[in-house]
């Protein structure tokens, strides 16, 4: 039974927010920033962030080499530009709201590792920076040495190409910031929160929460559930990706520094607090990890072991400390969607592999929506 005061000061919003993760906080940063005086509420599933957002590697990417150039097998030059701009604009944002140090955001550049058979790629090095340059500037990929580099990876690796506008930040910080950031003004958040439904009337839309008796209302609900948004809206294109992480125990004289990718951006890893932070393999096994389940693929774990121990760091005893997984969402198009699905419901997902360099971005460009047509 709720008492007046209940019923007066928590049960509705100006604006809703579905998914406490980096696309749904930024979105109700951008909303406070516009417009002080409405009320936001963000809900979230978990007691944490439960997709992907604090499961990520914290690359503060736009793209390697081999994985630019798959895109554009199935992406016009338009649309390469356009995700480009995102990426550039998504992460100025993000560092503009939280400020480097609260995110430890490095401005390292990375490397991509290429094989024999990926050498004819060098070539195209010209042709991509070309594509690039209204974004990135003028050299946004260059060969680098090898042995100069000294990484100390396998002989397999025959060349390094240093993206110069890549970087890296602490995940688990800037998550926390956003957060922190969101609350400083005035944005309320509610975890263990999963919402079951939503229904709209003529005044407004009922979300209704698991567990509850009473539904909340909002002018506006906004859907930021990336890989789970099929709850709500099935015939979305939109597949989820799980990604699989594993992190190694210190190892003494590491020589890697930065962010590194190979095989079209399909494995990842980088160097934090002295250990190696390696993800990927989805490739392996794509249609097992088309899939909502947090569990761990064995076959992915151990091809991620494989290699960390025979191509990344040949040289040294490694153990692994720990093992996780998050997920992602994937459409056709590597471009997010962002739409008003009805006279009060919004949505701003599939993020893909990206989220970090997107997510302050599109949570600009829903806000903005918001306020410019929403109720
Ligand atoms: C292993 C891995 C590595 C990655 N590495 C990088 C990287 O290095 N760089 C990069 O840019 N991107 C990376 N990404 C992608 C990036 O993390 C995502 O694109 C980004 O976090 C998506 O943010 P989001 O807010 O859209 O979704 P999410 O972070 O998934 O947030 C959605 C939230 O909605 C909540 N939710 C879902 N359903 C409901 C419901 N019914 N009720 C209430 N709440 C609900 C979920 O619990 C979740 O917290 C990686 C992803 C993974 C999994």
């Amino acid at each position: 039974m709720l008492s007046f005061w209940e019923k007066s000061s928590f049960l509705h919003y100006n604006y809703l927010i579905v998914g406490g993760g980096i696309v749904g906080f930024s979105t109700a940063i951008e909303l406070k920033k516009k417009n002080p005086k409405a009320s936001v509420l963000v809900v979230e599933a978990g007691l944490l962030p439960t997709g992907a957002s604090t499961k990520n590697a914290g690359f503060a990417c736009v793209g390697s080499l081999s994985e630019m150039l798959a895109d554009l097998e199935n992406h016009s030059e338009e649309e390469l530009i356009a995700l480009s701009k995102l990426r550039r604009e998504g992460l100025n944002l993000l560092r503009k709201n939280l400020g480097d140090k609260n995110m430890d955001y490095q401005a390292s550049g990375s490397h991509e590792l290429l094989f024999e058979h990926e050498l004819p790629l060098l070539d195209q090095i010209p042709k991509l920076n070309q594509i690039l340059a209204p974004n990135f500037g003028e050299n946004t990929f260059s060969e680098k040495s090898l042995k100069e580099a000294n990484f100390g990876f396998s002989s397999d690796v025959k060349a390094l190409v240093f993206n110069q506008v890549e970087g890296s930040i602490h995940t688990g910080k800037m998550m926390k910031n956003l957060i922190l950031k969101a609350q400083s003004l005035g944005v309320e958040y509610k975890t263990l929160a999963k919402v079951n439904r939503i229904e709209e009337d003529s005044s407004s839309v009922h979300v209704f929460i698991e567990g509850q008796e009473f539904s909340l209302t909002a002018d506006n609900v906004v859907l930021c559930t990336n890989a789970f948004t099929k709850t709500f809206l099935p015939d979305l294109d939109l597949e989820p990706g799980r990604g699989q992480v594993l992190v190694t125990e210190k190892i003494p004289n590491l020589k890697l520094k930065g962010i590194f990718h190979f095989d079209s951006g399909y494995y990842y890893f980088r160097e934090i607090e002295g250990r190696v932070l390696f993800g990927g393999g989805r490739n392996m096994d794509f249609e097992a990890e088309k899939t909502n389940d947090f569990a761990l693929n064995s076959k992915i774990q151990q091809d991620l072991e494989t290699k960390l121990k025979t191509l990344i760091c040949p040289k040294h005893e490694v153990k692994i400390a720990m093992r996780w997984t998050g997920i992602m969402a994937f459409g056709r198009n590597k471009l997010p969607f962002v739409e008003r699905l009805s006279q009060g419901l919004w949505a701003g997902v599939r993020l893909g592999g990206m989220g970090v360099a997107i997510g302050s971005k599109l949570g600009e460009i829903l806000s903005s929506k918001l306020l410019e047509e929403g109720n």
